[in-house]
């Protein structure tokens, strides 16, 4: 082999591994000792001349999560032995036997669940969670393990190319941090979050670490000025204790900053003083816990209703603690966290002091009922995979569910949010012209509600318009609010567009636009307000053609309408020539498209439809289960057409532009807006990532010809700040 390790690398090893040795905080057997020895010496070989993307050799990667295992975890003997072995099998030609025939039963189960869980998530999501669960119930170190090698793949992501940061870090929010956080090890969880936003927005990373530090001075001056009489207050009551000052992480204010719409200056809660006690003997900690913050409420006022008992109702991955955010000496709000020397240790190593203490024979804990469910439900040979995934998700998110884009992206939404929501939050285009989805494969109204794990691919067609009843299809206030200016706007311009075209048609026939006059109209086609006819004129479905027709009329007879329509009279029933006889086709080419979507069943393409003729001799698209359809086809048979979707490859194929540029504000406006405004191609999914000052997007477009996919290219490298589009096989 030609590529083996130098002499200082050796040595550099040797040391990283006497060090990991002494990380055990009770002393190690030698039989212990001598099986982690020769598990190293066997990795070491096994990934001899292999190196790690930075350059360093590779045993340097199991040593350190070995060491994360042992030091930031607290797990034993076995675990550290998997964590040492956790890459032979994948990488190496050792198999799982030899590790059995080594190490016994138990090292290799656990080296399998970590083979099993390598790679990454996000494809085929359903059967990787299950097999990780599946693993989870067999036993929790796996994970536990698994935490600790993505944790030092994130301390160490800095060699990694940019797309591959993108992606652990996606997966690390996504799926690892809540997964840390629900087994209770929140330094973990923390630095994980951290490091995630570290390498995601290294820029906003950046200038909270800076304020941070800033305000690091006066961080401490608090923390000494505020702690002070409460440290002379626990002293006169004997209680033997420690406390100290630990700011807010970097993620968590930057999450705050996110939800709460606020600047880095409006936190309050950046500092959090944490009081860590032995309890004494005969005294219930609760009791004690309650009579510390009685003490430090003798001092300081406490806000309200900040006082948060977990000691009572423990969080349910089993954190127990007593928060009190009050009143500190410089008018600023300082929580305050009374912990027991035993709460503590599970507020930081969680899990495994949870383990712990099991084996101490304490009580069954909230996490030990919640892995017994998961148990029970793999278990269940009924329970399919995507349900599986559902009720673990909502375990880990309360109140968010996370869906994904074709693509096998990751979004994140409040709970309840629907396909509209979800729609507006990729972009108000995509929102505006949406017209339902595919939820899993499967078509969905707009107003469907996703649920964790759903795969969502919004349909949109440039025929599409917000309407007002969408607002009781979203749940989001930028949906709402979307929704809300896009529907004002379009019904201003319809009502002006209306206007002037009946004040033109009126003033060649020489017609004042007097009350009387629009009375007449309004009343010809069973509207209310002028500001109704207006619309409806602007929108095109009342047509004017018959204008002089009309206003001469006595009074309007249903009958006569249906007469005229049948035998041409409008004209433009005559331009859209309707054979009763043969379906309607509807294309997909929606700029050409010469009927309208009703807007109370929002009709996609594929649902099984039914058209109308309208009074202007439009056709109007119904979902054929539609209530009002059902209504009209018992009612109005005449009116009926037969309408069937054209395939969409008969007018269009898909077609993959990948594109790519500086990022600036409203660049995705105008690329949308050159796609589907200019040249109304229809989108089949769009997104757009902006990171570091660059932006990249992936266009899926129904493309009707070459000419035009390249007038379309030249017309989108021209946007400003775009540096180029290329073609992409899909
Ligand atoms: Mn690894």
């Amino acid at each position: 082999m030609m590529d083996l390790q130098t002499e200082i690398e050796k040595r550099e090893i040797e040391d990283l591994f006497e060090d990991l040795l002494k990380s055990f905080t009770r002393p190690l057997s030698a039989e212990h000792e001598q099986l982690i020895r020769k598990a190293f010496n066997f990795a070491n070989a096994a990934h001899m001349g292999v190196r790690r993307k930075s350059g360093e050799p590779y045993i340097i990667h199991p040593i350190a999560v070995a060491k994360i295992v042992v030091s930031e975890i607290g797990l034993g003997t076995k675990s550290v032995l998997a964590a040492i072995l956790h890459d032979v099998v994948e990488d190496t030609e050792y198999t799982l036997e030899d590790i059995h025939n080594m190490f016994g039963a138990k090292v290799a189960s656990l080296v399998d669940g970590l083979t099993k869980l390598s790679g990454t998530f996000d494809s085929k999501q359903a059967s990787n969670f299950r097999k990780m669960l599946l693993t989870l119930s067999d036993d929790v170190r796996v994970i536990l393990i698994k935490l600790a090698d993505r944790l030092h793949n994130m301390r160490t992501l800095d060699s990694m190319p940019y797309q591959k940061q993108l992606k652990i870090t996606s997966e690390t929010l996504y799926i690892l941090a809540p997964l840390a956080h629900r087994l209770g090890l929140y330094a973990i969880k923390s630095e994980l979050e951290d490091l995630s936003l570290k390498y995601k927005s290294p820029e906003t990373y950046k200038q909270i670490e800076l304020k941070l530090r800033s305000e690091q001075e006066r961080i401490n001056y608090l923390v000494f000025d505020f702690a002070a009489p409460i440290q002379e207050k626990l002293r006169a009551e004997n209680f033997e204790f420690d406390i100290s000052g630990r700011p807010k992480s970097i993620y968590s204010i930057w999450n705050k900053m996110q939800s709460k719409n606020v600047t880095f200056d409006e936190i309050y809660d950046l500092l959090a003083i944490r009081i860590v006690f032995k309890p004494k003997e005969g005294i219930s900690e609760k009791r004690q816990c309650f009579d510390i913050l009685s003490l430090i409420t003798d001092i300081y006022t406490p806000k309200p209703d900040r006082i948060r008992d977990w000691i009572t109702i423990p969080k349910a991955n089993g954190y127990e603690a007593l928060h009190v955010t009050v009143m500190g000496p410089e008018g600023q709000w300082v929580e305050v966290q009374i912990r027991t020397e035993r709460m503590d240790e599970i507020a930081e190593r969680g899990f495994a002091a949870h383990y712990k203490y099991k084996e101490e024979g304490a009580n069954e804990s909230e996490l030990d009922r919640w892995l017994l469910k998961i148990r029970e439900l793999l278990r269940n040979p009924e329970s399919d995979a995507l349900d599986f995934l559902d009720e673990f998700k909502l375990n880990l998110y309360s109140q968010e569910i996370v869906i994904f884009t074709p693509k096998g992206e990751m979004k994140m939404l409040p709970k309840g949010a629907t396909v509209l929501d979800c729609a507006y939050d990729i972009h108000s285009e995509l929102g505006n012209h949406c017209i339902g989805a595919k939820v899993n494969h499967l078509l969905v109204p707009m107003s469907h509600v996703l649920k964790s794990g759903d795969q969502v691919e919004i349909l949109t067609s440039d025929k599409q318009t917000p309407k007002p009843t969408w607002i009781d299809s979203a749940i989001t206030a930028r949906a709402k609010s979307k929704i809300r200016d896009s529907f004002k706007q379009e019904q201003k311009k319809h009502i002006e567009d209306g206007r002037t075209e009946l004040n033109e048609q009126l003033e060649k026939l020489k017609v004042k636009p007097a009350s009387n006059t629009l009375k007449k109209l309004i009343n010809h086609y069973g509207l209310h307000t002028k500001e109704q006819l207006y619309a409806e004129i602007g929108m095109g479905l009342v047509s004017l053609d018959d204008l002089e027709t009309t206003l001469h009329e006595k009074s309007v007879n249903k009958f006569v309408k249906f007469w005229k329509l049948s035998f041409g009279g409008d004209k433009k029933a005559e331009n859209q020539v309707i054979d009763k006889n043969k379906p309607f086709l509807l294309t997909e080419n929606q700029k050409k498209a010469n009927y309208l979507l009703a807007s109370c069943c929002n009709p996609i393409p594929g649902d099984d439809v039914v058209g109308f003729v309208t009074e202007g001799g439009q056709i109007m698209i119904h979902n054929k289960s539609c209530t009002q359809a059902l209504k009209m086809m018992s009612s109005q048979g005449d009116n009926i057409v037969e309408a069937t979707w054209t395939k969409s490859k008969v007018l269009s194929y898909l077609t993959h532009l990948y594109i790519k540029g500086f990022d600036r504000q409203g660049i995705a406006h105008n690329i949308i807006n050159v796609i589907s405004n200019e040249y109304g191609i229809n989108m089949r999914s769009i997104n757009l990532d902006a990171h570091d000052g660059l932006f990249e997007g992936n266009l899926y477009l129904y493309i009707h010809n070459t000419d035009l996919l390249e007038t379309l290219i030249t017309k989108l490298s021209g946007i400003k700040g775009v540096d180029s589009v290329h073609r992409k096989d899909i």
